[in-house]
């Protein structure tokens, strides 16, 4: 049904064996929107990524994929609902070209034009292309398997400020076709730019939540929100 949030997570705390990280935290992805992550280092940013895409156990509260409750479903079954994660290590096929990898993920003709400079590199090996070219690689292949909602943990992380601004740009783009996104990215103005609401984490709690144009016209709030 259309108000349904793609992803929902309430109460959530998990932590590492007896070491808690994340406390009670409620947040609520819809279809079609993009939510910006941010945070300091160590808040637990990607700790709450890899719970709610099944890699970790909460020790409490509830996950809700699409109505349905997930706290317990493995990762492939998040996956099969529709759940696509693109962690901090490049999520690509190394000894594979490009167009094998587009391949073996059966993308559709064509998934190659989200990135020109990609397709000019159809023959090479993933090992084998930039830092940039990886990402927009990853990108492609995370949506050729045509996912509802993307975790997607620092896409943009050491590459050059125009290859940041393509990738989230195809981002916004794939929310507009209905997608929920979910994004911890370094450069909060960048991505504030492209997001309808955004969290700030802090030592494991969401501190505050809200439209993304009031953190952009306060990006000094914002930037005392990650001093401790
Ligand atoms: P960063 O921006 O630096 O990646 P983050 O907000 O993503 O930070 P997390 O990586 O989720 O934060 O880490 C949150 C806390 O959990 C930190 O104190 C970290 O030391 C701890 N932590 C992370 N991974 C593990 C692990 N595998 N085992 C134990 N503790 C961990």
């Amino acid at each position: 049904d259309e108000g349904q949030a793609a992803i929902e997570a309430r109460g959530l705390s998990v932590g590492y064996g007896r070491v808690p990280v994340l406390h009670g935290v409620d947040l609520t992805v819809r279809p079609g929107e993009v939510v910006a992550l941010l945070g300091p280092n160590g808040a637990g940013k990607t700790t709450l990524l890899r719970a709610l895409a099944g890699y970790l156990r909460p020790t409490a509260g509830t996950i809700a994929l699409f109505g349905q409750p997930c706290g317990r479903m493995p990762v492939y079954r998040r996956c099969r609902r529709g759940l696509s994660f693109m962690g901090e290590e490049r999520h690509i096929f190394p000894g594979l070209t490009v167009r094998q990898s587009l391949r073996l993920v059966r993308a559709q003709e064509g998934a190659l034009d989200l990135f020109p400079a990609l397709a000019d590199r159809g023959r090479h090996r993933g090992a084998l292309l930039s830092g940039g070219e990886q990402q927009m690689l990853a990108l492609t292949l995370a949506l050729a398997r045509g996912p509802r909602l993307l975790l997607i943990d620092e896409l943009s992380l050491g590459l050059a400020p125009l290859v940041r601004e393509r990738l989230l740009d195809t981002v916004r783009a794939t929310a507009d076709r209905g997608v929920g996104v979910l994004l911890v990215e370094q450069n909060a103005r960048s991505v504030l730019r492209r997001a309808d609401r955004a969290y700030v984490l802090r030592r494991g709690e969401l501190v505050r939540e809200g439209p993304a144009d009031e953190w952009l016209s306060d990006l000094d709030g914002l930037a005392s929100l990650y001093l401790s």
